[in-house]
């Protein structure tokens, strides 16, 4: 069902869109070798899954539901619709491990604090179901009609933008299948030392994949127990576990993806209105911070960040530039290929320390010592800021620091990176005060 209005405001960004012509084109062919195919529709949703289902006779249909509020809205609308004709709508949450309705805490109460969560859920995590794929499917029923064609949905760039998504990604089942793999085979054993390293290949970059749905949760869960066991990869699940927490989360709170969830930060002040030019510097990577510019680039050249340098840049944006965690939230909406409304809300209200279980305010990244800690020899800087080649290690994530022929000598004299956008002192301090003026609010 193609209806992207539906799900305004955050309908797919650019990136995902992307992504979706390749993920469907692959389902397709999928479909096809179990001799089927794939059907599709345009909206509005409802009308066109009735016309469908009465056309073929259908009694019920069986459909993923997503956490997003507007999808969940959709959702209400179509069960409505079928219900009025008595077809039954039969939701699964196959790309979570958990239905958010059941899996609460002691209390009944949703849980809103990650660690007992992550214990309740890590209980039982072996036990997820396996739901294998079939080896056949029956023919396309000819009553459904043909439907719209993929490349009459417009997913795909007018302009040649996306060299880099092609250089980088495979979309699909089998890709994704391929990717788990190789991690399993190659990083996992390090995941836990290397998975803040945005220089080293440490992480399974399967994000996009699940986000899609082309592999899921409890797929991962099963190759990990069939595999080295789950002990062998506590600090891997755990993310999973993340993945998870962020999902319930917007399900049971799901103003979160544009409110803060702590009720207190409506009153934050955020530099209003932004500066465009200080919000362009951050999205192109022109800040002067040699890792929060790596972080940009690579995001706009590769459509995915590593998750450490994600928490950089968004404090970077929410704190030293006080701009609000919307911003950021937009411009990530529309250029990551995993764009996740419920992974991309708490990690940005993580960062800004307004989500649940949020990082402390008053705790600010660093981006030089977590530079100095995480990219030690400065290669995922010199790899994404090609400015900064000839900038000694010592010296690549503080260029400013150097003398003025030091700066000559590196060809960075006059740049930004000789004088960055503003000084990390004073505006932590600055974002210090702020937040004091909302600290002594009853948290709501
Ligand atoms: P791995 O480290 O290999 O982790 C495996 C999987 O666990 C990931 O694919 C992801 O599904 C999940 N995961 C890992 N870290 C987190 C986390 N902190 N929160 C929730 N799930 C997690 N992730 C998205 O999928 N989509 C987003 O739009 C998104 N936006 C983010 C925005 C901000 C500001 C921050 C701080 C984090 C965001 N994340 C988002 C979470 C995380 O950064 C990415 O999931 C991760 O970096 C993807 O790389 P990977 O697949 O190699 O992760």
């Amino acid at each position: 069902m193609h209806a992207p209005g539906e799900e305004a405001p955050w309908q797919p960004g650019a990136a995902s869109r992307w992504w979706l012509q390749r993920s469907l084109s692959a389902l397709d062919a999928a479909l096809r070798r179990r001799g089927n195919s794939l059907l599709i529709l345009r909206g509005p949703s409802a009308q066109a899954l009735e016309n469908l289902a009465r056309g073929i006779g259908a009694e019920r249909v069986y459909a993923t539901a997503l956490v997003d509020p507007a999808a969940r809205l959709r959702d209400r609308s179509v069960r409505d619709a079928l219900s009025d004709c008595s077809i039954e709508l039969v939701l699964h949450t196959p790309d979570l491990l958990r239905d958010p309705d059941l899996f609460r805490s002691g209390s009944g109460t949703p849980y809103r604090v990650f660690t007992p969560f992550w214990k309740a859920l890590r209980r039982d995590l072996a036990e997820v179901p396996a739901r294998p794929a079939p080896e056949r499917l029956p023919r396309p029923d000819e009553r459904a009609g043909a439907g719209v064609t993929l490349e009459s949905l417009g997913l795909q760039p007018a302009i040649e933008w996306d060299r880099g998504l092609r250089a980088n990604w495979a979309p699909g089942e089998v890709a994704a299948h391929a990717q788990l793999d190789e991690f399993l085979q190659d990083e996992v054993a390090r995941y836990a030392v290397d998975r803040n390293r945005p220089d080293l290949p440490g992480t399974s970059r399967l994000s996009p994949h699940l986000h899609f749905g082309e592999i899921t949760p409890g797929q991962i869960v099963r190759a990990m127990v069939a595999g080295a066991g789950m002990e062998r990869h506590e600090s891997f699940l755990r993310e999973i576990g993340w993945r998870e927490f962020s999902h319930h989360l917007l399900w049971h709170f799901p103003h979160t993806s544009d409110a803060p969830m702590d009720a207190r930060f409506a009153a934050f002040p955020w530099q209003e209105p932004p500066d465009p030019e200080q919000l362009k510097a951050w999205q192109q990577g022109r800040t002067g911070v040699p890792i929060v510019d790596a972080g940009m680039r690579e995001l706009w050249q590769t459509g995915w960040m590593h998750g450490r340098v994600r928490m950089l840049v968004a404090s970077f944006l929410t704190k030293n530039l006080r701009l609000h965690w919307l911003h950021g939230a937009r411009w990530f909406w529309d250029t990551l290929v995993d764009a996740d409304l419920a992974n991309n809300s708490a990690g940005w209200q993580w960062v800004a320390g307004s989500g649940a279980d949020a990082a402390p305010y008053f705790r600010i990244f660093n981006p030089v010592l977590q530079g100095t800690r995480f990219d030690p020899r400065g290669d995922y800087v010199r790899r994404w800021v090609p400015e900064l080649a000839n900038v000694p290690s010592k010296h690549i994530h503080a260029p400013w620091m150097m003398v003025e022929e030091e700066l000559h000598a590196c060809a960075i004299a006059g740049t930004v990176y000789a004088r960055p956008l503003l000084d990390l002192a004073s505006s932590r301090r600055a974002a210090l005060a702020a937040y004091d003026k909302v600290r002594l609010l009853p948290r709501g």
